[in-house]
């Protein structure tokens, strides 16, 4: 079985193959269901893990309130350290983890592990954070007054997470969180139970090395019922969101009913612009990596590539050929830069989009088929996809999470750039140009909407120094870098009079 041939990893990361208790809250347990863990490259069941409950949410959310009391007293920089030692403890643990994501995920080993890095630089980048988060001081117009800004902790972060990024978008959450003094309590998705347990077990080790509750990082597993109890619930003072567009806005209506914050990351439907002016064989490689790369299951994924009439017969031979070299097979073996779809209903969601392709008069390029054959056929595995499109195809509106990108032609650089703008989604965009009046207009007012503007990189492969997120139906939240851990925190503004006189603001004379 999957359990015994990778016993090795299961068990450096303390998981069994039954009984895996999905609820940390200083203690590990689980009320729930007990819920199966697939390997997607041949729909075997792992392992078992018994999930949460609504109440042990609860039970969660005071635990942590409780931990993030201690937490918020202690000096940033003294929180650094913690940090660091969950940056070591994660280096330890670089390889069993990022194997584990990819049996669990189904991405190929080198994103699997590079997702456990990611976590590692956002924890690396929170220890500089420490020294750094920085407030105003600003001028008063009232003698004798200094006016000044705090940033303290919010308390409980609730993040409710998606399968595709298992490790990074809990890290990116959990590393802003912590710095800035608070607690945080994770739902993961119920497809990467197993990851979120080895996470979750890693970082508690490195709470108790420095002697702080444990129960700081707290996890409960589960469906959609633990997901919308922590919603729901005004102990989450910011609830962090990623996931579906369709989810996304649900909960942003409910948080905003209770008045609580929301940081929401949901769909894209990234597109890349291709100029005649380019180095065509770097926006080849590009393409590739981004719309292949992780089987299309990336927010950031390229799904819409928009070409200048001239290049495109050019650049799409190049690209079929491309297409018919990646292998596709079991994300631990090498050479693979494919692995499988994570679910079955991702494969169904597959084959759904290219029947709309046809019904709507696009055509397939390269790819199309369902992996039904051969060694393969027992996982969830599908040709990488390219169709021939137009632009006002309802089909290129959706975010379907597969590897499927659309091509369409384009004559001139404001028609470019009103096509990739003319999506609900407003995630990452790129151009590949070595024009730079091209590129600053691409940048500016008149350039792409999206949160990620790109010149000649992929849509994909962010860096965690920059503030990620998006515009639109993508749900406008910014998270991991730049000035994105202020959401983490409320900002207060302080004025304090050491004049011993009351001079009024506005100039007012009041009695
Ligand atoms: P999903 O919306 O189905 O699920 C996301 C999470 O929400 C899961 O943990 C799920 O259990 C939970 N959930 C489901 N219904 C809920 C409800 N009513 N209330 C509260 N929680 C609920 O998404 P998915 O299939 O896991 O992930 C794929 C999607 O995530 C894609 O659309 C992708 O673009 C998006 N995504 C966005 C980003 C980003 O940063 N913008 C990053 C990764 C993934």
């Amino acid at each position: 079985s999957t359990f015994d041939k990778h016993r090795s990893v299961f068990e450096a990361l303390g998981l069994d193959k039954t009984n895996n208790k999905g609820v940390f809250d200083g203690e590990w347990k689980g009320s729930g269901e007990i819920v199966p863990s697939y390997n997607p490259v041949n729909n075997e069941i792992m392992a078992e893990v018994i999930t949460g409950t609504p109440d042990d949410l609860n039970t969660a959310f005071e635990k942590v309130a409780e931990a993030q009391k201690i937490w918020r007293e202690l000096p940033a920089p003294k929180r650094g350290h913690v940090m660091l030692t969950m940056r070591n403890a994660l280096v330890e643990n670089l390889q069993p983890l990022g194997k584990l994501v990819s049996l669990e995920m189904g991405k190929i080993l080198p994103e699997g592990i590079g997702e456990v890095q990611e976590y590692i630089d956002i924890l690396e980048y929170a220890l500089g954070l420490s020294r750094t988060m920085q407030g105003a001081i600003i001028p008063s117009e009232r003698p004798g007054h200094a006016m000044l800004e705090t940033w303290n902790p919010l308390g409980t972060i609730g993040i409710i997470s998606a399968f595709n990024f298992p490790v990074a978008v809990y890290g990116w959450n959990c590393a802003i969180a912590l710095i800035t003094g608070n607690g945080t309590i994770w739902k993961p998705a119920p497809t990467t139970s197993l990851v979120s347990i080895a996470v979750t077990r890693i970082i508690a080790k490195a709470l108790k090395d420095h002697d702080m509750p444990t129960s700081l990082c707290a996890l409960v597993t589960g469906g959609t019922d633990v997901g919308q109890s922590m919603v729901q619930d005004d102990r989450a003072h910011l609830l962090s969101f990623t996931g579906s567009t369709e989810v996304g806005r649900q909960v942003g209506k409910v948080v905003q009913g209770r008045f609580g914050k929301s940081l929401l990351e949901l769909g894209g439907n990234n597109a890349i612009i291709v100029t005649d002016d380019c180095d065509l064989d770097l926006a080849a490689r590009a393409i590739l990596f981004a719309a292949v790369g992780t089987a299309g299951q990336r927010c950031t994924t390229t799904r819409r590539l928009i070409v200048q009439e001239s290049v495109y017969d050019t650049l799409v031979e190049r690209l079929k050929k491309a297409y018919k070299q990646v292998k596709v097979g079991d994300p631990l073996d090498e050479g693979v830069l494919c692995g499988p779809l994570h679910t079955k209903q991702a494969v169904e969601a597959y084959k759904k989009a290219l029947e709309q392709v046809k019904a709507e008069g696009g055509e397939i390029i390269t790819g199309g088929r369902v992996i039904d054959d051969g060694p393969l056929k027992h996982g969830n595995f599908v040709e990488p996809t390219m169709t021939r499109v137009r632009p006002d195809m309802k089909i290129v509106q959706h975010e379907a999470f597969v590897p499927i990108l659309h091509t369409m032609t384009y004559k001139t650089l404001d028609e470019a750039i009103a096509i990739n703008n003319n999506v609900k989604q407003g995630l990452s965009s790129s151009i590949f140009t070595s024009n730079p009046s091209t590129i600053f207009k691409w940048i500016g007012p008149s350039g792409s909407d999206c949160g990620i503007i790109n010149v000649n990189i992929p849509t994909n492969g962010a860096e965690i120094g920059g503030a990620f997120g998006g515009e639109k139906e993508t749900g406008g939240g910014r998270e991991s870098g730049s000035d994105s851990w202020k959401q983490y925190c409320r900002r207060g503004t302080c004025t304090i009079n050491y004049s011993g006189a009351l001079p009024l603001a506005q100039g007012i004379n009041f009695g």
